[in-house]
């Protein structure tokens, strides 16, 4: 092959286009790496409408991890003591069809758990989707997007009536005011921030205010940082709310129109006062007034949050109270305003489309809606089969392991060893599992220590499909490279399970085009109608941003709005967004006497999530050596620790060592951990062994962000 490849790139949710070509091109020498692997060669796609050809240091060094410690074949072995053995694909299928048939006949279906990834691709999604939750007739489908994203997914739901990002990349450029909440975007959405950050550049009126404990990137080139204390984000964002109302600075025709529940909401914020809100916040009463102007003299107010927000005990309740302040305001369905949750993984956003949560179905439908059930039962010709209850979230398969409920355990394109709250027992629980298959493109990871099976998944480039961004736009990713060995596929290997289970006629798909077009029929009529797209019309058009109906024609998709709810009717039953009234609950283990500081987890901009990809790429790792720790001066002192030494680093669930980085970039009383070690890249330096699996009640997305803890110097 001597053309370039258009596709997107696999890491973050900003879903950057690039541009892929060969390792040679004709007459000249390969580009190879050190070991002599050849390298493809990667570049920003100027066409690409969210990108515009920009690119990271993750993008720009992907495919350096192409050939590295892969997984070509399947392996097996009987017990985790046992060294893994070379198998066929034959026997692998064998080995899990027999595991899934047991634990039905034996524990029922409910004993069957899958945990995905916002890896996949929407097809990968889909055919998982309808094995687990059609087929085999559980809901035990969830993804590591649960540890993500489902604070966003549950505040959409409930005060929209469907999820679905109402804002488009274009309001970067349109806003006069950027609220950004618990996200430090400069390091986690580096093209995001870039669009953002040249508007805020370009136009001195427009205000950036930036909320974060730590003085981040992000932070540093606001015109206002609030330094909150960590789990007074609702505190904060009454107080607002509160001075809003004080100054007469609401819609009031927005909200008796397009609104409901606003008299609940107006009774909570009264309780919010100014000064016992700076207070609580541990903010000056001058900033958070300084805030609220910005707010009230900006006609146009994007909202941004990404982890800070959705990761919390309260994290539903928290997105919904940004979402009040839009409501409250007027500021969405127009340019540069609105709530705009920032996603984590390249395709969190084609998972929640194809039904990719526990308690969700594909088409942006629920499982406890019976409606909804029947409708996709009825598409799929399972009558019946759907359980009406929601299946595990991540945390609760794990406790399924340790009860020993769940007998077999399918994890696809995610290291819950690293990423999973509580590690140590996380690993616990792992190792009584009685059954489980690890599929990944990638050998040695950490949860392959705790497989029976390991399946070789085809990772980016080798495997065409479908991935959807942070603002819906909709690119098809062509492969351009063999799969290694005898990798596949991840929507092919649940496809052929869901066939040797007796299902062969649900699965009739020849190619990923197949299962694409069968997907978008569920969203006919949907908040996210995609039944305009095909793998042609987007090879052909290039990215589409959804809704994309079926008959719209190119010129219309390409005229369509962007935004959502830009008529101001929203997807409940009355049409009314809605308001919801929420008072702050604070963190779920504050800082206390035996573990006086709070410790908040995060990411470096260089690293993707559990180093998986990243760990192997030379010119990243070079740059990251060591797990690190955020400490403010004044409690360095206080502990005698010096910058550059090792501090041992203590909560009730587990300890690990990290190097001090004594700096103000923190706030007194907070530390803060990148959370890409796993044991793996350093031996006892987990920040997952800190932290704690409390969940928000609403979204069950554990609250990483923030547990207490006692430094040691070492
Ligand atoms: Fe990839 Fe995200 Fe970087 Fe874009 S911003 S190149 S999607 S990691």
């Amino acid at each position: 092959m001597t053309r370039s490849t258009k596709t997107l790139c696999p890491y973050c949710g900003v879903g950057c286009g690039l541009e892929v070509s060969p390792p040679a091109a004709p007459g000249k020498p390969t580009n190879r790496d050190k070991q002599g692997n050849p390298i493809w060669k990667v570049k920003g796609d100027r066409s690409h409408p969210s990108s515009q050809g920009m690119v990271c240091v993750k993008g720009g060094t992907i495919a350096e991890a192409l050939d590295k410690d892969r997984l070509k074949y399947p392996m097996m072995r009987d017990s985790l003591d046992e060294p893994f053995r070379k198998v066929s694909w034959d026997e692998a299928f064998d080995r899990i069809v027999d595991r899934i048939q047991t634990a039905r006949f034996l524990h029922g279906p409910d004993s069957i758990c899958m945990y995905g990834s916002g890896q996949f691709q929407t097809e990968d999604y889909y055919t998982a989707q309808k094995l687990l939750k059609g087929c085999l007739g559980t809901n035990n489908f969830d993804a590591n997007s649960r540890l993500c994203m489902s604070s966003a997914v549950a505040g959409y739901i409930q005060s929209f009536g469907s999820d679905g990002p109402p804002c488009c990349y274009d309001d970067l450029e349109e806003t006069d005011c950027a609220f950004l909440i618990g996200t430090n975007t400069a390091e986690c959405h580096p093209i995001v921030f870039n669009r953002l950050r040249k508007h805020h550049k370009k136009n001195r009126n427009v205000k950036m205010i930036v909320v974060d404990p730590r003085k981040t990137q992000t932070a540093e080139a606001a015109d206002l940082h609030l330094a909150i204390n960590p789990g007074t984000d609702i505190d904060l964002l009454n107080g607002i709310a509160n001075l809003l109302m004080r100054w007469g600075k609401i819609n009031t025709l927005f909200i008796e129109d397009g609104t409901q529940n606003f008299p609940a909401y107006a009774e909570v914020i009264a309780h919010y006062p100014p000064e016992l809100v700076a207070r609580k916040c541990g903010i000056r009463l001058d900033d958070l007034e300084k805030a609220a102007r910005y707010w009230a003299d900006s006609k146009r107010v994007l909202s941004m949050w990404s982890m800070g927000i959705n990761q919390s005990s309260e994290g539903t309740a928290k997105v919904r109270t940004i979402i009040n302040l839009h409501l409250m305001t007027g500021n969405i369905g127009k340019p540069g305003a609105g709530p705009f949750s920032l996603t984590g993984q390249p395709n969190a956003m084609g998972g929640r489309e194809a039904g990719g949560l526990a308690h969700i179905l594909p088409g942006y439908r629920v499982v406890k809606n019976p409606q909804h059930r029947q409708e996709v039962e009825t598409y799929w010709k399972l009558p019946g089969f759907i359980n009406s209850n929601p299946g595990l979230a991540a945390w609760d398969m794990i406790l399924g392991l340790e009860t020993g409920d769940v007998r077999v355990f399918w994890v696809a394109a995610t290291n819950p060893a690293v990423s999973m709250p509580d590690i140590e027992r996380t690993k616990a629980a792992l190792r009584k599992s009685n059954f489980t298959v690890m599929q990944d493109a990638y050998y040695p990871i950490e949860t392959a220590a705790y497989a029976h099976v390991l399946l070789p998944a085809a990772q980016w480039g080798e495997k065409s499909g479908i991935m959807t961004n942070s603002e819906r736009v909709v690119t098809y990713c062509r492969a351009f490279r063999d799969p290694p060995g005898q990798a596949r596929a991840d929507w092919e290997i649940f496809a052929e399970v869901g066939r040797r289970l007796g299902f062969g006629e649900y699965f009739p798909w020849r190619n990923s085009a197949d299962v694409y077009g069968e997907f978008v029929g569920l969203t006919r009529d949907r908040l996210c109608d995609m039944t305009g797209l095909s793998h042609d019309r987007l090879a052909e058009l290039g990215p589409i941003q959804w809704p994309c109906p079926e008959g719209m024609a190119e010129e219309e998709v390409k005229n369509s709005s962007k935004r959502l709810y830009t008529n101001l009717e929203f997807a409940t039953p009355d049409k009314r967004a809605k308001f919801a009234a929420y008072h702050s609950k604070g963190l779920a283990e504050p800082a206390d006497a035996e573990f006086p500081l709070v410790l908040t987890t995060g990411r470096v901009y260089e690293h993707w999530h559990t180093q998986t990809r990243t760990g192997r790429i030379e010119k990243i790792t070079k740059k990251h050596p060591h797990p690190f720790i955020e400490i403010h001066p004044r409690d360095a002192d206080k502990l005698g620790i010096d910058n550059d030494t090792w501090v041992k680093v203590r909560s009730r669930r587990g300890e690990g060592n990290f190097l001090a980085r004594v700096t103000k970039a923190i706030a007194p009383g907070t530390v803060f951990v990148p959370m890409h070690w796993g044991a793996l890249w350093a031996e006892n330096s987990e920040a997952n062994a800190l932290t704690h699996p409390e969940a928000c009640p609403d979204s069950l997305e554990p609250e990483l962000k923030a547990c207490a803890v006692q430094l040691v110097p070492l």
